[in-house]
């Protein structure tokens, strides 16, 4: 028998987290106040815990996973990888399709790698409450079953359009103890303030971060915090136990090393979290490549300017330094939820300022089209998002046979479809369209950040 399956021993969990800040090779610039003034720690703490905040400004490369995280991580980790050996057949090529599954998890996705984390850290500064918001639904129940596991409440504001039409995620959230609202709602200054403007807007990420900041911040017992399941450094912090996982792995492989490594990108963190300990490998002479996919009607990456924006529509959070469409950017609604969040990770984007990865953007009508091609030769039903990677994964491997090369090749498997099999439905009785980003809808989004400060473009030119 052929072994395509390579599981490590609970054991050789990785006991740290890698830190890319300490060896990026120009430093990251810091989030700042729209006069351009650094912020402090200070200013961070009303809306996360000061553990959390020590993270997220950490210059450390290796950061202790305390032991109680551990094991709240091995209820599903370490996580399979396992080589795509059926698509590979099918695609007649001579790549090695190795990919890190990350669906495994009870929520479904990679999510809960940072929001056991996060709800274990804000239970230690003695937190009682977390509130977040939710596109696709994977964060909210994500952060519902780690504030379930350690003991504390949960509120999530989930993004209107995926509330209808997941209305199952909504149900994990609740099954966990999650209180779950549409958003733009009622509840919050924001929401009230963008329904009398726009009542049937589909709403967006930047519009549900808003109410969660404004519901933490407002409480006043000072006992709520606010929890983002991607972009923020120390979430990307947390999410490289994928990446120290698989390379682990693919040495029982029999692997030196990826040649290409691929991710969906929302706001970069599934991505970062496999790919940055590999990045530290390119920084130190290794010849590896790296490519994001984001989706092509929230294309930040690839036709978005890197600059100082917020991270929600209210302007609540602080400026970062990132690609964006700019914070009022509210994207067509497409299936797949997770990656229509305006902004890059400014940790994934420095990277890109860099040439360490090269990002890229498909239409979702491709990207069902490889989901499809993964379902009938790997079996799995893959998230909306993770086809995004699919579909480049397969267009490398074609590359990899046109050429004539051995490539090989690791992506993340960030999670299932099951529960988005409404989007599987449309596109199987032929009414997925794909959705084309008018260009005035960016030029607009993009003119109300014109007179932000401006994040310098540092490079060695190195890459
Ligand atoms: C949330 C999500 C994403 C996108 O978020 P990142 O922070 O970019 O990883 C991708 N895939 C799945 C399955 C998700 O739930």
């Amino acid at each position: 028998m052929k072994i395509s399956k390579y599981l490590l021993p609970i054991g050789e969990m990785p006991r740290q987290w890698y830190n890319i800040t300490a060896d990026l090779p120009t430093p990251m610039q810091p989030p700042v106040t729209p006069d351009g003034k650094p912020i402090t720690p200070d200013m961070l703490a009303p809306v996360f815990p000061m553990n959390l905040i020590e993270q997220e400004v950490s210059r450390e490369r290796w950061i202790d996973i305390p032991d109680e995280v551990l094991e709240l991580l091995s209820i599903w980790r370490p996580t399979p990888l396992v080589r795509a050996t059926r698509l590979e057949k099918f695609l007649k090529t001579p790549a090695r399709i190795y990919y890190k599954d990350e669906s495994v998890s009870p929520p479904g996705s990679h999510k809960p790698n940072t929001a056991v984390a996060q709800a274990w850290y804000n239970k230690q500064f003695g937190i009682k409450k977390l509130t977040t918001e939710t596109g696709a639904g994977q964060w909210g129940s994500a952060l519902s079953f780690a504030c379930n596991l350690v003991g504390l409440e949960c509120k999530v504001f989930m993004v209107r359009i995926s509330f209808d039409q997941k209305p199952y995620r909504k149900t994990m959230m609740q099954v966990w103890g999650g209180n779950c609202v549409a958003s733009p709602s009622n509840e919050t200054q924001a929401g009230r303030d963008v329904l009398k403007k726009m009542p049937d807007t589909p709403g967006s990420l930047g519009i549900a971060i808003s109410e969660a900041i404004e519901a933490a911040v407002t409480d006043k017992s000072g006992k709520t915090r606010y929890s983002l399941g991607s972009v923020l450094n120390h979430v990307i912090l947390h999410q490289t136990i994928i990446g120290l996982e698989a390379k682990k792995q693919l040495k029982m492989a029999g692997e030196k090393k990826p040649d290409l490594v691929i991710g969906c990108a929302g706001g970069g963190s599934n991505f970062a979290g496999l790919s940055f300990p590999f990045v530290n490998d390119k920084i130190n002479g290794e010849k590896i490549e790296f490519i994001p996919v984001e989706s092509s009607t929230c294309p930040k990456m690839t036709k978005g300017p890197f600059t100082y924006d917020f991270g929600d529509i209210a302007k609540m959070t602080p400026l970062l330094p990132m690609f964006t469409l700019g914070h009022s950017f509210v994207p067509p609604p497409i299936h797949a939820g997770g990656l229509r969040y305006h902004g890059m990770a400014p940790l994934v984007s420095q990277c890109i300022i860099e040439g360490l990865i090269k990002p890229r953007a498909y239409n979702q009508l491709k990207c069902y089209e490889s989901a499809m091609t993964w379902a009938k030769t790997e079996g799995y039903i893959c998230a909306p998002e993770t086809s995004h990677a699919i579909a480049c994964v397969i267009e490398e491997a074609k590359r990899a046979k046109d050429e004539g090369k051995e490539k090989v090749i690791l992506f993340n498997y960030s999670g299932h479809g099951l529960l988005d099999l409404a989007g599987y439905n449309k596109y199987l009785s032929g009414k997925l369209t794909d959705v084309t980003l008018p260009d005035d809808e960016l030029c607009d989004s993009l003119k109300a950040i014109k007179d932000l400060p401006k994040a310098a473009i540092k490079k060695t030119g190195k890459w």
